[in-house]
């Protein structure tokens, strides 16, 4: 089976520098470094290196960086002849500042990844693909519009409700399995701490489901991953590993479990390897580049 990925891409330039700027200042970068990222881009890499044939829908800039991201997602085996070359808007950019200290800063700007529209996906052909995966930076409307198409050809909505975002939540009754960290988990079911307990993870994730076939993943960092159902929750313990970035952890495991499932595996299975992948990812530097490949993942499984 297919993953079909709607999903943002963006240059990712990150400058280090001693101490953050304050507003009007001028400081040094001790270096520049531009890396392919995007919740879409680095799921879709994660899929394709577990090995599921990959396809990405989503829009970059008529600019130098996006035809260099489109060749470097190629490079890690996404197809990307549904990403449109938009002359309206540059590509998606994110600009992080990191700090000695190891504090952040980062801006956002979504260029093209904004100007995914309905109309985009309607002229996508879904035949034989049937795990969607989608997250919230590229427009809910066009999400709608995938997911209404895949509900009638059969396909596995798979929706990574994240950045959280108000109408984030009109999708969930289109979805069929909702991936939330801890922190959208409270976002979304209005709680005013972070769930931490399985107990309390599963009676916050019930909260959000509006069909009695839906499932609910949510990401616990370390702790590992649950999945809540309507009548069981269960917990994937986090693997011993010694982390050295988590950025792109949640990416790895959305991308992950996509290919495990569209190798036809049952859900729990497709945890058990998403959460493995993400443990390996967590150990290298990096979104894209630290997405581990399937043959790693069984190594590390066995
Ligand atoms: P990020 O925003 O950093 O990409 P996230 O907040 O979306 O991540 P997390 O819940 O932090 O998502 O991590 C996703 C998954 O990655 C976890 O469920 C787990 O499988 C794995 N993971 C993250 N951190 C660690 C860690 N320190 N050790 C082992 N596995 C980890």
């Amino acid at each position: 089976m297919t993953v079909f990925v709607l999903g943002s891409i963006n240059l990712d330039a990150v400058a280090r520098v001693d101490d953050l700027p304050r507003p009007g200042e001028t400081v040094a970068g001790r270096s520049l470094e531009l890396f392919l990222g995007g919740k879409g881009a680095n799921q879709a890499v994660a899929a394709a290196r577990m090995g599921a044939p990959t396809r990405l829908m989503g829009a970059v800039g008529q600019d130098d960086s996006g035809a260099s991201l489109k060749t470097k997602l190629m490079g890690y085996g996404v197809q990307v002849s549904d990403v449109l070359e938009l002359a309206d808007a540059p590509t998606g950019q994110a600009h992080v500042w990191v700090s000695a200290s190891g504090e952040n800063m980062i801006v956002v700007t979504a260029g093209a990844n904004a100007l995914v529209t309905p109309q985009q996906v309607a002229g996508a052909t879904l035949e034989g693909q049937r795990i969607l995966l989608c997250q919230l930076e590229t427009p809910p409307t066009a999400i709608e519009a995938l997911f209404r198409a895949g509900a009638a050809k059969g396909a596995l909505r798979i929706l990574n409700a994240a950045p959280a975002l108000p109408q984030g939540a009109a999708l969930f009754p289109l979805t069929d399995i909702l991936i939330l960290n801890q922190t959208e988990l409270a976002t979304y079911a209005k709680l005013d701490h972070e769930p931490v307990r399985l107990e309390e993870v599963s009676l916050a994730a019930r909260k959000l489901m509006s069909r009695p076939d839906q499932t609910i993943i949510v990401t616990l960092g370390a702790t590992g991953v649950a999945g809540v159902r309507r009548d069981e929750a269960f917990l994937v313990e986090g693997r011993k590993v010694k982390a050295i970035d988590t950025v792109g952890a949640g990416d790895c495991f959305c991308g992950a479990l996509a290919a495990a499932l569209a190798a036809n595996m049952d859900l729990r299975d497709a945890v058990e390897m998403a959460n493995a992948a993400a443990a390996l990812s967590v150990q290298k530097s990096g979104a894209a580049p630290s997405m581990p490949n399937r043959r790693e993942v069984e190594a590390f499984l066995e």
